[in-house]
């Protein structure tokens, strides 16, 4: 049997998992940007301020990783979007903290093989101290969605957390703080 390999890594996560050294899954994601199931969410507080960015794969918000083709994925995207729009109705902080949402992007980015969705906004809190948790809305939202790896930063100091389908709500008070 005769193998060309187009591109180098392909060749060696395939080599790696012929070898059996690392899972299938494990290799793929040396090949792929992202974890189909897995959305990341950094937040990052300066003083009064966090700002937010998430990054969902496109298979776990709308089901497909491509342009849109047709009418049916063209208005899956846009609703997606909608919603993603308002991403401060996601990730929701508490009504204690006083925030107020800005500078909310979403956009769904294709490469060759996959696509995603890429989300940036910013909240700024009269009262941060008290923005210490966050509702998490997003996997009721999006069905497809498993996962949301949550990363943030702040005054009290860094937190990493795996937050699962079925956990509605996350403390982040080791992270964000006054
Ligand atoms: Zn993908």
């Amino acid at each position: 049997m005769k193998l060309n390999f187009k591109t180098p890594i392909l060749a060696l996560a395939l080599a790696v998992q012929t070898l059996g050294v690392i899972s299938v899954e494990a290799s793929e994601r040396v090949l792929d940007a992202h974890e189909h199931g897995v959305s990341k969410l950094k937040l990052a507080q300066e003083s009064n301020t966090i700002i937010f960015e998430l990054e969902a794969p496109g298979n776990d918000i709308v089901g497909f990783e491509h342009a849109a083709e047709n009418d049916d994925q063209k208005s899956a995207v846009n609703e997606a979007l909608s919603q993603l729009q308002k991403p401060e109705l996601i990730f929701v902080l508490p009504a204690d903290a006083k925030c107020t949402a800005s500078n909310q992007k979403a956009e769904f980015e294709t490469e060759e093989d996959h696509a995603g969705f890429h989300v940036t906004w910013t909240m700024t809190c009269e009262r941060p101290a008290q923005a210490n948790a966050i509702t998490v809305r997003f996997f009721e939202i999006f069905e497809r969605a498993e996962e949301v790896e949550l990363e943030a930063i702040g005054n009290s100091g860094q937190v990493a957390i795996e937050v699962e389908k079925g956990q509605a709500k996350v403390d982040i008070s080791q992270a964000i703080g006054e």
